[in-house]
């Protein structure tokens, strides 16, 4: 059997245009800046931990606990007032494990759908899980000099590359990570389960109303990329024998466990 730990890392506070980008006229709303406080948000950061018979599988970390003391610092300036997140006690992705009897040494596998700080910033947390990766098309964005991606998150970190297509990390099919570019250069999801599965989404889309009208979010690398990764939500979206499209900003989902 297969399981699936949908886990509450805490928040985040953004524009309302950020999840949908049709909620808003004003086309600098997504960033934040200029919007007053009536216009934000708070919607979950979530990651997930895959049970698997050959191996766990942690898909993004959440945020580092340096948030609760040093915010400004972890988060850096620009994030820190536009989009600052906050980490209660107990959800952080190690706490997670810990109460689920794991180490971070226990993980076969951190797949990061992709590399925005709500989504890689705790990678610090769990460096000695045994493989870290990301597309290769997202560790070249990256690696290159966007400002959105903190490098210094991943300093001394090693992290391998999978190929920007459907990858089958166990070689049996039940765990499948699939290119969902468009939110960033290289936003990976991951297909769970076999004739009933889930797919974990990232940041492809925000909510049911995503996939289901096709609505872009605020800020997309590759707008074009990131509608046709909608396109493919929708159509797991509406297959019966998908059970869940989750993303991590949903806030209609609650933290539960899928069993598959
Ligand atoms: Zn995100």
């Amino acid at each position: 059997m297969l399981r699936v730990h949908v886990l509450d890392c805490g928040s985040t506070v953004v524009d309302e245009a950020l999840p949908f980008s049709d909620r808003s006229r004003n086309p600098l709303a997504f960033t934040g800046i200029l919007r007053g406080k009536k216009h934000k948000i708070s919607v979950p950061v979530t990651a997930y931990l895959i049970e698997h018979p050959k191996g766990l599988v942690l898909v993004d970390t959440g945020w580092d606990t340096a948030i609760r003391t040093d915010a400004r610092r972890y988060e850096g300036l620009v994030n820190h007032f536009a989009s600052p997140g906050t980490l209660p006690l107990g959800k952080a992705v190690t706490e997670h494990l810990r109460r689920l009897g794991y180490r971070p040494e226990d993980m076969d596998y951190c797949v990061l759908t992709h590399m925005d700080i709500d989504h890689a910033g705790g990678i610090g947390l769990v460096q000695s899980a045994k493989h870290i990766m990301a597309s290769e098309a997202e560790w070249a964005a990256a690696c290159g000099a966007h400002p959105r991606y903190l490098k210094r998150l991943w300093r001394g970190i090693s992290i391998e590359t999978f190929p920007d297509r459907d990858v089958d990390l166990f070689g049996d099919g039940t765990v499948t990570l699939l290119p969902l570019h468009g939110h960033s250069a290289g936003m990976t999801g991951v297909k769970v389960g076999g004739a009933r599965y889930l797919i974990i989404a990232g940041d492809a889309g925000y909510g049911r109303p995503s996939w289901e009208r096709l609505v872009l979010p605020g800020i997309c690398w590759n707008r074009a990329e990131a509608l046709a990764s909608l396109r493919t939500l929708q159509a797991y979206g509406n297959d019966e024998n998908c059970v869940a499209v989750l993303m991590t900003h949903d806030t209609e989902q609650k933290p539960t466990i899928f069993e598959l």
